[in-house]
């Protein structure tokens, strides 16, 4: 896989799977906006990067706020000559409580940054990407874009709403040279999965056949192929990550 010549946007690329998306871009050729709400995590990746020869910029943003979206494909665009590969990645896990105890700033935060972050994502990324002669994005859902998880409704709502947007969106620009899919990892040791302590990661072992949480480098590789040639005739679809985890 190539990407020599074509300038990516990774969201939430200072940490985890984002971080391992776009090292792994950059090591295939792509020039890659490392974007994150945290300037310095996505600086340190771009060190990274630069350090093995790649070539990477630093973008800071919230992507729950429209203008920063907006801004952050305009940089992207100014510093590498077009947009061609997107990935909507930036996310949080929320609080855990029930439905019917989920607080409320909880719920708009979760839906504000996990699913108004990926529209926002592609409101401003697809015309830019339209103008770059097309391109193709991965939208990161989850394991719980088609399965619930108690206690986290905010999160699961958002992740399936994820898929229904990949579906409309690469119907929308299938024949415009704009691929669209969505990514769905199980659970990935990275450190989202911090407030998990040691009895729960076991817990959450054990629901994964495989017998393990997956690696981000394992979601990148599904990622990287989604984005690449070799997808050429996929779109709108839902590509599980997941150790068997939704098999059982
Ligand atoms: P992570 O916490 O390691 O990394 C997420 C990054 O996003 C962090 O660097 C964080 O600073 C950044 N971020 C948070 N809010 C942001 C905002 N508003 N704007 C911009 N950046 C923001 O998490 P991860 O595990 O790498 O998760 C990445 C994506 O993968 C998320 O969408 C998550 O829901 C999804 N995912 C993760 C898992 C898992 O088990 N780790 C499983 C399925 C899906």
């Amino acid at each position: 896989i190539t990407f020599k010549g074509q300038t990516a946007l990774v969201t939430g690329a200072g940490s985890g799977i984002g971080e391992a998306v776009a090292v792994a871009l950059a090591k295939s050729g792509a020039k890659v906006a490392v974007q994150d709400i945290s300037l310095d995590k996505a600086q340190t990746v771009v060190a990274r990067i630069v350090a093995k020869g790649g070539e990477a910029r630093a973008l800071a943003g919230d992507v729950a706020d429209a203008t920063a979206v907006e801004a952050m494909v305009a940089d992207t665009v100014a510093w590498g000559g077009g947009l061609h590969l997107l990935v909507n990645n930036a996310g949080i896990d929320g609080p855990s409580a029930p439905t019917g105890d989920y607080p409320l700033d909880g719920w708009a935060q979760v839906i504000g940054i996990n699913l108004n972050g990926v529209f926002y994502g592609l409101r401003f990324g697809i015309p830019a990407m339209l103008k770059s002669g097309g391109g193709a994005i991965v939208n990161m859902a989850s394991i719980l874009g088609s399965v619930g998880f108690g206690g986290a409704p905010a999160y699961v709502a958002a992740k399936h709403a994820v898929v229904g947007l990949t579906k409309n969106a690469a119907m929308e620009y299938a024949t415009q040279g704009i691929r669209v899919n969505a990514v769905g990892p199980a659970f990935i040791d990275t450190p989202l999965l911090a407030g998990f302590d040691k009895a729960a990661r076991d817990w959450l072992i054990s629901q994964h056949p495989a017998g393990r949480m997956g690696k981000a480098e394992e979601v990148a590789a599904l990622t990287l192929f989604l984005l690449s040639d070799h997808a050429s005739f996929i779109t709108g679809s839902y590509h599980l990550v997941d150790g068997g985890y939704t098999a059982k």
